[in-house]
């Protein structure tokens, strides 16, 4: 079901992590490194908004291309995948969607080349699945504005050069403010000591009577809508992302279990292993067709908030499954990094997590059949 263009893409992208992630990933982990030359990389492939118009630096691909770059980056690691669509998804999704022509110009080419490193700020200490209670606010100053309060747990905040922060304005309307680092009182925290997506760098943001200019407001864009628009290309991306993981878990456990030998066969060959391995590619291939037709249907203009996250929840559920039933298929040597599976499973804790949580998602379904919120 995919094109000549969607294969040599794919292909490309898996070369790509092949020869630049997959050697290095277990020691960037393990020493929780940040790998930032991997920008730079990243844009020269092609990985940042890929579907952006290339007049703005952009890849102006389709959505199904977008997926399947994400799933090949995440087959590498959900931190390298994470830092990418960050990046895409909810620094440059907004600026090309709600962002004057100056802002598009001025931000998304350096974007998409890597040259610069961007972040989104969401999440508050106090406010994670309910952002609406935000408290980081603009105060109208006549001609600039002050941004006060905090973000945490903000993907690439401390190696970022922009930020996308959302805040409230005086009369309690979401904003979509840019941020640059050297703005005085504006600052990036490391998070230390996670056990999860250790490759990839989270922070906090912190804002103290930071100075914004009046042309640093997205203008086309007022209240939750925004971030929660941006959410849906993200989380578009995990459900194809997860995927990856996924992949890589079940190659794993297929080619260890042809190998490893127990009472004088290998251990493919006993009903247990089949089992678990023809679960895994059962359940990866119905993600796939859910991850495909969900493509279908962002290409054509037609996919509800509501199908994204029935596939970003399906998705990362049946990863964590596989990466599960994978570290069992490894015995012992499934905890070590000789192998890439206990990285996977504790990559997709986070994933599970962010762009919504495991709960909230099915919570979304049961509001879209019911008609009834249950999270309010
Ligand atoms: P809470 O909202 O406090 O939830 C805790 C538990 O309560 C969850 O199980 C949740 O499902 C449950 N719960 C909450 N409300 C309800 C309800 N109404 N009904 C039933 N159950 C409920 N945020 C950003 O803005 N930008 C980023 O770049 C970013 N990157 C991240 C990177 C990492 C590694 C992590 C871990 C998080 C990141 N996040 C980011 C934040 C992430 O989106 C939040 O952690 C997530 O939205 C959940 O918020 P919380 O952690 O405050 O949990």
């Amino acid at each position: 079901m995919l094109t000549e263009e969607h294969l040599l893409i794919r292909q490309s992208i898996r070369d790509f992590v092949k020869k630049e992630i997959s050697p290095n990933i277990e020691k960037w982990a393990q020493d929780a490194h940040f790998p930032s030359e991997i920008v730079r990389k990243f844009g020269d492939v092609g990985a940042f908004g890929p579907t952006i118009p290339q007049e703005y630096g952009g890849g102006g691909l389709d959505y199904i291309s977008y997926g399947l770059i994400m799933q090949e980056i995440e087959r590498g690691d959900s931190g390298m995948r994470s830092t990418a669509s960050v990046q895409g998804s909810l620094v440059m999704f907004p600026i090309y969607a709600y962002g004057s022509e100056e802002q598009r110009k001025k931000y998304l080419p350096k974007l998409a080349s890597g040259e610069w490193l961007g972040c989104f700020g969401l999440t508050e200490p106090d406010h994670g699945s309910n952002p609406g209670g935000m408290t980081t606010n603009i105060k109208d100053m006549g001609d600039h504005y002050l941004l006060n309060g905090a973000k945490l747990w903000i993907s690439n905040s401390p190696e970022c050069q922009v930020a996308v922060v959302w805040a409230k304005n005086e009369q309690g309307r979401i904003k979509g403010v840019i941020v640059e680092r050297g703005m005085e009182g504006f600052s990036t925290p490391e998070i230390h000591n996670k056990w999860s997506l250790r490759a990839s760098t989270t922070g906090e943001l912190v804002f103290e009577d930071v100075k914004i200019p009046k042309e640093n407001i997205l203008p086309n864009v007022d209240g939750l809508k925004g971030p929660l628009s941006c959410l849906d290309s993200a989380r578009f991306g995990i459900a194809w992302g997860a995927i990856g993981a996924a992949i890589d878990c079940y190659e794993s456990a297929l080619k260890y279990s042809l190998q490893r030998e127990q009472f004088g066969k290998p251990i493919a060959s006993y009903q247990l292993q089949q089992k678990k391995l023809a679960e895994m590619i059962t359940e990866i291939t119905k993600a796939q067709l859910m991850a495909w037709r969900l493509g279908v249907l962002k290409n054509e203009g037609k996919a509800t908030s509501a199908q994204i996250s029935m596939a970003k929840r399906n998705s990362v559920e049946m990863a964590l499954h596989v990466a599960r039933e994978a570290r069992q298929i490894h015995g012992g040597m499934g905890i070590t990094g000789e192998y890439p599976i206990m990285r996977h499973m504790m990559n997709l804790e986070s994933v599970i997590t962010y762009e919504g949580t495991h709960d909230i998602h099915l919570l979304i379904t049961g509001a879209d059949i019911t008609g009834i919120q249950a999270f309010k």
